[in-house]
């Protein structure tokens, strides 16, 4: 029998609604609206298209998005500068760079200069260090999308061989400090890793970003396993497809994600969920300093 599809986009689609309506008990509680600025730097048509799908989301939901877009021949020192202003704007309760930048500007010292606390894509080093000690708090959101997927899918990850390929900081990494959070015991493979066949082939749930199509053949996958494809490619006849043989991996696994329509969706919906949780820290920032001001 194929594997049941781990359906991203209704999944994301629930949470969505559940947000909004949160969006709706905070304007009656006449708390601030929910505010995530957004910085686009270049014309990458691609980058386009994800910011244009985050600021749909953001208008369903009732959160304000504030769009910064920037020429791509911005100085780095420019934009670290309008991170700093947007760290100090307590209006701003989110701010996502959309990633990738210009050559000339070093993606860690954008990402570190942003306050922890408005890292709604979770991959400042004091998120990724959190969720490392046990701790987490703003997560990256396609690696905790995928969790949430798996969760559809598993009542329970403790003790399944989880098999990562891809090591990247805002993906493979995270996913796998995830999957040990949940109990998984866990393999993380990369570019260097040899007989990525027999990796793949011992594992219970192997979840792919790499970027490559075709990379993880379906025959090696274990039958019975649980698979997430987190690669998006286009292919030349303009289609979209994963890291993942999907026709023969769909035939031997248990669950399996599509691509598109599986990861991706699930990591604009988290982006949002975070957004909220920036904002009800924001909360209390306002109220600390009300409290202040009143002497209190
Ligand atoms: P990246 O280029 O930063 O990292 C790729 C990783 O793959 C590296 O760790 C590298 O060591 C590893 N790798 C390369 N060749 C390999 C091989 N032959 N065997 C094993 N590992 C190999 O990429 P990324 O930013 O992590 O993204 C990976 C993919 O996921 C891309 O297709 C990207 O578009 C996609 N992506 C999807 C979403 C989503 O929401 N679905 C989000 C982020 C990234």
């Amino acid at each position: 029998m194929p594997a049941a599809i781990l359906d991203g986009k209704k999944l994301s689609a629930d949470i969505i609604s559940g947000l909004r309506a949160e969006v709706v008990a905070r304007e009656q509680d006449g708390l601030a609206v929910p505010t995530l600025a957004v910085i686009l730097v270049g014309g990458d048509p691609a980058s386009q298209v994800y910011v244009r799908n985050k600021r749909n989301a953001c208008e369903q939901i009732g959160i304000r998005s504030v769009m910064h877009t920037l020429p791509d021949t911005v100085t780095q020192a420019e934009l670290l500068a309008l991170i700093g202003e947007l760290n100090h704007n307590i209006d701003v309760h989110g701010i996502l760079v959309q990633l990738p930048l210009p050559a000339h500007i070093d993606p860690e010292s954008v990402i570190e200069r942003i306050e922890p606390h408005k890292d709604v894509d979770g991959f400042h080093p004091c998120n990724i260090g959190r969720l490392a000690v046990r701790m987490p708090d703003l997560r990256s959101c396609t690696p905790y999308g995928v969790m949430r997927l798996l969760a559809l899918a598993h009542d329970d990850l403790k003790g399944m061989h989880a098999v990562v390929v891809g090591a990247s900081n805002h993906v493979g990494r995270p996913m796998g400090l995830e999957l040990l959070l949940a109990g998984c015991t866990v393999t993380t493979c990369h570019r260097f890793t040899r007989d990525l066949a027999s990796q793949v082939a011992a594992a219970d749930i192997v979840v792919v970003a790499v970027g490559k199509p075709g990379l993880v053949k379906g025959e090696w996958i274990k039958p019975g396993a649980t698979v997430i494809d987190v690669g998006i490619n286009r292919l030349p006849d303009g289609r979209l497809c994963g890291d993942v043989d999907y026709e023969v991996a769909r035939e031997r696994a248990a669950w399996i994600t599509p691509v598109p329509g599986g990861v991706g969706p699930m990591t604009v919906a988290i982006l949002m969920e975070n957004t909220l949780r920036a904002a009800r820290k924001g909360d209390r920032v306002v109220t600390e300093m009300l409290l202040q001001q009143a002497g209190v």
